[in-house]
């Protein structure tokens, strides 16, 4: 049976980006369901960093986050993996685009100024529209093959088609077996995205609640070339929001079903509501959709991740919850589950340690 002394589970961003982390210090292998990495939630995203997005410890991840995505070292990537985008909040009503005391970076733009950025925006029907150009896009493969390059370079693997069936404790090690092989190892780290409760039942552990939530989005083609440089609009009330996205224009209705973990796809109403609210707003008569597609973000019930060991059980390391930041906090996540796992930071200790009280999976803990 291969021993390491780390078993990631999950290839997504999480997965891979922790492992690449890890694997400078640990024998580390990454086990995927997929036969790719990155099918699920991290493959289906917008690709955005967005720095004023979710609650603040979300901001404060994104933040930290930043330098990497933005200004990669050297031995990470020669490629930057960010490029300007912008975002503009679009109120309905006078206040409600307006920004709170954290986003003060925003400008408040007249009507013809955001005429300007957006010439078939129908002005008469907004009342306040916020700006910023803090908001950039990731890309999204380029910063995941990044993570890959990064652990197999350290000696860690990503197995693919090894889905994850069975975990039993021998001894101090949990042994993890998928359909081909058996693993050993002290430490596990669960990055299954939508699946982390469903990984942790099998290792015996109470799940905490995660919950996967649909959204969708779908690729319509561009009327006019000057649309390649919107930056995202978003609706206030977060009902819509549509960006520039790989030549087209990507509409999301915002949506957020509950469901249950599986190979998400998207609903026909969904993509619907999303074009009819986007239409409202936009001066733009949709005739046709490339390519739609829904994904699964998941969150705890309190809206943060969850990262750091399991309260009850030695060497079952949560790695879950990322909602709708998981690409633009990879880094400082990674930097983060590392961290806690090497019991050490090697940077903003204090910062992290603070981040690390406020994520640890004990807030669930009711034994
Ligand atoms: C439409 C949409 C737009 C989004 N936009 C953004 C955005 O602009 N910016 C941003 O930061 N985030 C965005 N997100 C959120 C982001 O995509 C997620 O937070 C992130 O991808 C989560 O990464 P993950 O690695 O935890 O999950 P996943 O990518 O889902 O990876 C989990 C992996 O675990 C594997 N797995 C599960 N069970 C098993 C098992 N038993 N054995 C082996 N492997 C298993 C799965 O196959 C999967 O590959 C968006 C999401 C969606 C759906």
């Amino acid at each position: 049976m291969p021993q390491r002394e780390v078993i990631v589970i999950g290839a997504g961003i999480a997965g891979t980006s922790v492992a690449a982390s890890l694997a400078k210090h640990y024998s580390v292998v990454v086990l995927e369901q997929e036969s790719q990495p990155g099918y699920h939630a991290t493959g289906r995203s917008a690709a955005t960093w967005a720095p004023f997005y979710g609650p603040p410890v979300i901001q404060a991840l994104t933040a930290l986050s930043g330098p990497t995505l933005n200004t990669p070292p050297a031995d990470f990537s020669d490629q930057q993996f960010t490029s300007p985008r912008g975002q503009m909040i679009l109120g309905t009503t006078e206040s409600d685009a307006a920004p709170e005391e954290s986003t003060r970076e925003m400008v408040q733009l007249s009507k013809a100024e955001a005429k300007a950025k957006v010439s078939l925006l129908k002005t008469e029907l907004v009342e306040s529209i916020w700006y910023t150009e803090g908001l950039v896009n990731i890309d999204v493969d380029l910063l995941h093959q990044a993570y890959i390059r990064q652990l197999k370079d350290n000696n860690a693997s990503v197995a693919c088609n090894s889905r994850v069936i069975a975990i039993t404790r021998k001894g101090r090690n949990w042994v993890v077996s998928t359909g081909n092989e058996t693993f050993s190892a002290p430490i596990i780290v669960n990055a299954a995205g939508a699946w982390a409760d469903s990984i942790a039942a099998l290792a015996g552990i109470s799940p905490l609640g995660l919950q996967p939530k649909r959204r969708t989005a779908a690729l319509v083609p561009y009327k006019i070339p000057a649309m390649n440089s919107w930056p995202l609009l978003f609706n206030a009330v977060e009902d819509f929001y549509c960006i520039p996205f790989g030549g087209s224009l990507l509409i999301s209705p915002a949506d957020e079903s509950p469901v249950e973990p599986h190979d998400a796809w998207p609903d026909d109403i969904d993509v619907a509501v999303g074009i009819d609210r986007f239409q409202k707003l936009i001066d733009y008569e949709i005739t046709k959709i490339d390519h739609s597609w829904a994904g699964l973000r998941t969150f705890a019930t309190d809206g943060a991740p969850v990262v750091g060991f399991d309260n009850n059980t030695e060497g079952f390391f949560w790695l879950a919850g990322q909602g709708g930041y998981g690409i633009q906090t990879s880094a400082a996540m990674a930097t983060l589950a590392s961290g806690l796992i090497k019991q050490e930071f090697e940077s903003d200790q204090e910062q992290y340690q603070h981040i690390a009280n406020e994520l640890t999976p004990c807030r669930f803990d009711t034994t």
